[in-house]
């Protein structure tokens, strides 16, 4: 479960980027996060990575308060949360296979299972096959699928992603939305921003619709 209670995020030189967010979001919750460029879509996403820490307020998941976490701790929340963020980017000089791979490295995971769970996640994710390949000889949609491969390869049961659907057109946008989708219906809570809501509203998601730091009135 995600809580945000009355959560305030100024960053160094005076911008209030979240003006007082709360919210829940439970387990096996399938939401939507949507809102204006500079709402502060990726800034309520980076305080659930501890990739941000808040001004005021507290952020909380699965009963752990995040802002208070040792930095020591930090690297074992994050094995519970697959992170697909825009400045995540892949190893352009890695195959496909040990961009997947990282993660369970940094885990220290087990080789012999890693390379079986790199197989199934990139199964998942309709890559198949393609370990060998560049990520730089793959279309923007492809590349977008190894990065939520990267994410999902450690089983994390939250899943979180940053505008995953942009600069896609919109057959690829589809078809990630499925797949977020479909990863949800396996039992991952899952939190999306996005600037296009059409795209998932046919999976009748949770919504939450921020405007300049605040959350709107529907799902808040
Ligand atoms: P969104 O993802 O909805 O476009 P962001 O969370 O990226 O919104 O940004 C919200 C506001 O906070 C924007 O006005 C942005 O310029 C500002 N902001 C974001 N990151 C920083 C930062 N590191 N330092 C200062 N201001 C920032
Ligand atoms: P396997 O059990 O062989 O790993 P699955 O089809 O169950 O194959 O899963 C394939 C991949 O999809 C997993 O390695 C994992 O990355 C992801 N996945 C499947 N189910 C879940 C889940 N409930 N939570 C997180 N990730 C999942």
């Amino acid at each position: 479960m995600i809580v945000f209670n009355e959560v305030v995020k100024r960053y160094p030189g005076g911008y209030t980027a979240l003006a007082g967010v709360s919210f829940e979001i439970r387990h096996g919750e399938l939401a939507v996060l949507s809102g204006h460029s500079g709402a502060g879509k990726s800034t309520l996403l980076k305080l659930i990575a501890a990739i941000e820490r808040p001004t005021s307020g507290s952020v909380s998941i699965n009963g752990q308060d995040v802002p208070a976490l040792r930095p020591r701790a930090i690297p074992y929340l994050r094995r519970n949360l697959g992170l697909v963020l825009q400045e995540h980017r892949l190893l352009y000089d890695r195959s496909v296979y040990d961009n997947v791979m990282l993660p369970l490295v940094i885990a220290g995971h087990p080789a012999r299972d890693a390379v079986k769970r790199v197989a199934a996640a990139l199964e998942r994710v309709g890559l198949a096959g393609r370990e060998r390949e560049m990520p730089a000889g793959l279309s923007g949609g492809e590349q977008q699928r190894v990065a939520i491969a990267r994410a999902i390869v450690n089983r994390p049961t939250i899943l979180i992603a940053d505008e995953p659907t942009a600069h896609l057109d919109t057959a690829y946008a589809n078809e990630i939305a499925n797949l977020f989708k479909s990863f949800n219906a396996a039992g991952v809570t899952v939190l999306v921003s996005t600037h296009d809501e059409r795209l998932f509203a046919q999976h009748s998601p949770r919504r939450l619709v921020l405007s300049k730091g605040l959350l709107q009135g529907v799902g808040a």
